[in-house]
């Protein structure tokens, strides 16, 4: 959950400040991918865990009033994990991330295993433990699903993981933080010596594909009034999960990614903003 505060100016150590506005955003990169993944259209599971407070119980309600299925959200003592954000009049911010329930996930159990079999496609990213992320990569890899790591937030990847993983899609920061190599042509090459399959994200630039086959896409972004960005990366990868499992080619299912991700970005908020399957194709009609 994320936890917004909007202040004139962040306070300093020691300092109370008043502010202006407060909201309350279900959010957690999952759960935004998992909300994505089934607004495009796509039958998804969550395997994850809340605490046992309120914040718990509303992403439940929120992620099943999305139609995502809950039964692999697990309820443990605690706090769900939150987003302590504060927002200063000039849009800068500042970020407490309390990992709580998230950090107590373990492995897949038997159950979260027959999930991943059963699945077409594992969405992944980092706001768990990474043994936890490393055991879900392999069961997915074991079980012939297509495997996608969002890697943020940023931090070194064990080759065990990379091992695991069919597509890598980070943002151009992430991608540099794991290359070492700055630009993203360059940084796509090195990210090929890692995965067989690489997105890189580049905000209202688009979007650069390659595969280790050779082949090599640009994806330019759809030119929209963007009014908030949050989550857009999420929306990307949640409607490229959908659109690889129905078996469409690359270029396709990165068309419909974009629009999904350029209809997201015109609406304020993160699960409230993505677009529905409808939406997203009569947009590209
Ligand atoms: P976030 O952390 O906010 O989820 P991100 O940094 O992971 O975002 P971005 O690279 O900013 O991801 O954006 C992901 C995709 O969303 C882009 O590849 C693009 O398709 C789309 N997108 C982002 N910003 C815009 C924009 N201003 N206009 C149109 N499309 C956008």
């Amino acid at each position: 959950m994320d936890l917004v505060a909007y202040v004139a100016k962040a306070p300093k150590l020691g300092e109370t400040v008043t502010g202006h506005r407060f909201r309350t955003v279900p959010g957690g990169k999952g759960a935004n991918q998992a909300i994505a993944a089934a607004r495009a259209g796509g039958e998804v599971a969550f395997l994850g865990a809340v605490g046992d407070d309120g914040f718990g119980a509303e992403m439940r309600a929120t992620l099943a009033e999305a139609g995502v299925d809950v039964r692999g959200l697990r309820q443990v003592p605690g706090s769900s994990g939150i987003a302590h954000i504060v927002v200063d009049d000039d849009g800068s911010n500042s970020i407490i991330v309390v990992p709580g329930a998230n950090g107590t996930v373990t492995g897949p159990s038997g159950e979260d295993l027959a999930v991943i079999a059963a699945s077409s496609a594992l969405l992944l990213q980092l706001e768990l433990p990474m043994e936890a992320v490393v055991e879900a990569a392999q069961a997915g890899k074991v079980a012939g699903v297509q495997v996608f790591l969002t890697p943020a937030p940023a931090q070194p990847l064990p080759a065990e993981l990379l091992d695991a993983v069919s597509v890598l899609v980070p943002n151009e920061h992430e991608a540099a933080a794991i290359t070492g190599v700055e630009g993203p042509e360059a940084a796509l090459d090195a990210l090929l010596e890692l995965v067989e399959e690489a997105v890189i994200t580049l905000g209202s630039d688009g979007a650069l594909y390659g595969a280790r086959s050779g082949e090599r896409l640009r994806v330019p972004s759809v030119k929209v009034d963007a009014v908030d960005t949050t989550a857009a990366g999420d929306t990307f990868v949640g409607a490229l999960a959908v659109a690889r499992t129905e078996r469409r080619g690359m270029a396709d299912a990165l068309a419909f990614a974009s629009m999904a991700a350029a209809l997201s970005v015109q609406r304020e908020g993160a699960s409230t903003s993505m677009p529905t399957r409808r939406q997203i194709e009569d947009a590209l009609a």
